[in-house]
């Protein structure tokens, strides 16, 4: 039985931890090789590889030299500036190496920071990997965030030098990147002495402060062919800062090490991924993301793939794009977010059948729950399986999936499968206690976490131990903040989020469950449910729905006539105790750029609060929406 293999691969990687992780270390290439893989002395703490000496970037560039270096190694295309070139693995070294001097020449030394403000294009990939070549720490901050969450992030990581751009690009519309970068220098208290900047020759007014900013392309001529070679770290060195995407609160700096990051990487390619090297991956997120940090730059480059770098969004030009992409670099692997399919499954489906796709062997999607109406489109569609992997800023990579590369297990819609080699992930009630299959429990995992994960919140590693080892009284186990179920067959499933909870009279309901419930009616497209602060219940639910056909409530008469109708879908679900207090139809919901529903902020507007920061808002109109329903009746 193939679950069976599953299962026993996992077991193994859990009991006989130290062996299982020496064996996986040598996917990787070491200066030193490491002669025990964990030191566990002071857990939560986990320090993967100590005594083992690497590199990121000798592994994600330098070792392939010699067997792949005409191979390759990044095929870059913008539809939103026409900009499209491969450079191979020689020519990612030469350019990387340069930007590594370039780094240097600015002051930058082993385990000094570097902030990364760019937008998707290749030369992040390089700063990313020139940061590593020398063992400088880089945090990429998301490039849609506005100058006070950069400033916020610059004060945390204190960066020696910042890179950015002269602006960004999204949907046509050019936007500014350096008066932000201005502003949030002056905002910072810890400002970088230095400012490197990409000029795509975007923006005509982009100013430059003399003796601070330094034009990119100059730094790059004047270092010429000097040699920088790798600088060889212990293995748990920190390898960069990544900030969480901050959907439910005050963003965390995850510090991430270097070979536990490598070798995790590196085995994900091999059990869950399935590519090979020499074949072609395509990852449609932004660097400034965990998933493209792990799946556009690294995890492919360390295992001698090509990587796909693509900017722009996934219908525009049409709503082909994607697929042209996938034919013409005959991409084998591809990861994308439900987000994204679900915005191309609104389009004409003969935009799919039009490339030729047959070179596709797997679609990998994350960062919220896949529903099972877009999965088995998706999957009927391009007649691959679809892969649901769930996992975490904080992780790295993955923690419940399919291991194809382990064993070739049915899938089941809307289940991400199961516990990821290396993650002793436990459903447990709030007491720390395990709950029976079928019951709903917190996912939690028991420590030490396996290679790739968190070592520490940077700067904090009291917080690092309060915010994720405090949940369950008297013990320290990981909590994901996640609910999770399990089935008979030992497939997982997940609920929504532990602060998603409403407590309405004293009855404990998830978010996600009443969301499921308002969706049952047919008129509904999409909702989101928040608690809402209620004298004399606690809390009462509150829902804001999109319709599929926006006349469904274009009178007043219309709308009251619906909300009575979802009322009763939910009553019959749920029960009349998951009834929202009110149903308010808007036309698009507040998310972020990675597709993740704002839930923090809909409550916030809800009880009369500030909804927080909001810069990464993929629409700004949506929360106005949300303002104006909350005004209505
Ligand atoms: P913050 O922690 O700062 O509030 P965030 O949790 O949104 O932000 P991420 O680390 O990007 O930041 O998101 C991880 C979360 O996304 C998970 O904890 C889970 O809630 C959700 N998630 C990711 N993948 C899946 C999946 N396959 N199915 C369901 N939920 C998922
Ligand atoms: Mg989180």
């Amino acid at each position: 039985m193939s679950t069976a293999a599953v299962r026993a691969f996992h077991q193994r990687s859990i009991e006989d931890r130290e062996a299982f992780w020496l064996e996986q270390a040598s996917l990787i290439d070491w200066q030193t090789p490491p002669t025990r893989a964990l030191d566990d002395s002071r857990l939560p703490f986990a320090r993967w590889y100590p005594e083992g000496r690497t590199n990121l970037c000798h592994n994600a560039v330098d070792r392939h030299l010699a067997t792949r270096g005409d191979q390759a190694a990044l095929a870059y295309v913008s539809t939103e500036t026409g900009r499209e070139f491969t450079w191979t693995y020689r020519e990612l070294h030469a350019e990387v190496q340069r930007c590594a001097g370039v780094l240097q020449d600015l002051g930058v030394r082993t385990g000094d920071r570097v902030i990364l403000y760019l937008p998707m294009i290749a030369e992040a990939l390089v700063a990313m990997l020139a940061c590593a070549r020398i063992g400088a720490i880089h945090s990429v901050v998301f490039g849609g965030f506005a100058s006070a969450s950069l400033a916020t992030r610059i004060d945390d990581a204190r960066p020696t030098v910042l890179v950015t751009a002269d602006a960004g690009m999204r949907g046509g519309r050019m936007i500014p990147y350096k008066p932000l970068v201005d502003a949030a220098l002056a905002a910072a208290a810890h400002p970088p002495a230095k400012v490197l900047v990409i000029d795509r020759g975007l923006d005509a007014d982009s100013s430059r402060v003399a003796g601070r900013d330094v034009d990119y392309a100059e730094a790059m001529a004047s270092v010429g062919q000097r040699e920088v070679p790798v600088v060889w770290l212990p293995g748990d060195a920190p390898s960069y800062i990544l900030y969480t995407s901050g959907t439910t609160g005050r963003p965390k700096g995850v510090q991430r090490d270097t070979a536990g990051y490598a070798v995790a990487l590196a085995a994900s390619m091999k059990y869950i991924y399935g590519g090979q090297p020499g074949e072609a991956m395509f990852t449609t997120s932004d660097i400034g993301w965990v998933v493209g940090h792990s799946y556009i730059v690294y995890a492919p480059l360390i295992h001698g793939m090509t990587t796909v770098v693509y900017e722009g969004l996934p219908i525009r030009p049409d709503a082909g794009i994607l697929w042209r992409l996938v034919e013409r670099f005959k991409v084998t692997v591809m990861f994308s977010s439900p987000t994204a399919i679900r915005v191309l499954k609104k389009q004409d489906p003969a935009w799919l059948s039009r490339y030729d796709t047959s070179s596709l062997r797997g679609l990998y999607l994350a960062g919220e729950p896949l529903d099972e109406p877009t999965a088995r489109w998706i999957s009927d569609s391009l007649q691959v399986p679809v892969t649901d992997n769930y996992w975490q800023t904080e992780t790295g990579w993955p923690i419940l999936s399919a291991m194809p590369g382990v064993a070739d297990t049915p899938r089941k819609f809307g289940s991400p499968s199961f516990p990821v080699y290396g993650f002793d992930v436990q459903l447990l009630d709030p007491d720390g206690h395990p709950v029976p299959v079928g019951q709903k429990g917190v996912v939690a995992i028991r420590p030490p976490l396996p290679p790739g994960c968190l070592s520490t919140v940077w700067g904090d590693d009291a917080r690092f131990v309060s915010t994720y080892f405090s949940s369950f009284s008297g013990q320290q186990v990981y909590s994901s903040f996640d609910w999770g179920v399990a089935d008979e067959d030992g497939y997982y499933f997940i609920l929504g989020r532990t602060d998603d909870v409403i407590n309405t009279a004293g009855h404990r309901l998830g978010t996600r469950e009443i969301e499921e419930a308002v969706s049952g009616h047919p008129a509904i497209a999409e909702v989101a449910v928040v608690g809402v602060q209620d004298a004399v219940k606690g809390q009462v639910p509150v829902a804001f729905a999109v319709l599929r056909d926006a006349a469904g409530a274009a009178t007043p008469a219309a709308a009251e006539a619906l909300e009575r109708e979802v009322f009763l879908a939910v009553d019959q679900a749920l029960g009349a105790i998951g009834r929202p207090a009110r149903v308010h139809f808007v036309t698009v919901l507040p998310k972020t750029r990675s597709g993740k529903l704002l839930r923090r902020s809909i409550q916030a507007l809800a009880e009369g609060r500030d909804p927080g920061d909001m810069t990464t808002l993929e629409d700004p109109a949506a929360l106005e929406q949300i303002r104006l329903a909350l005004l209505d009746r």
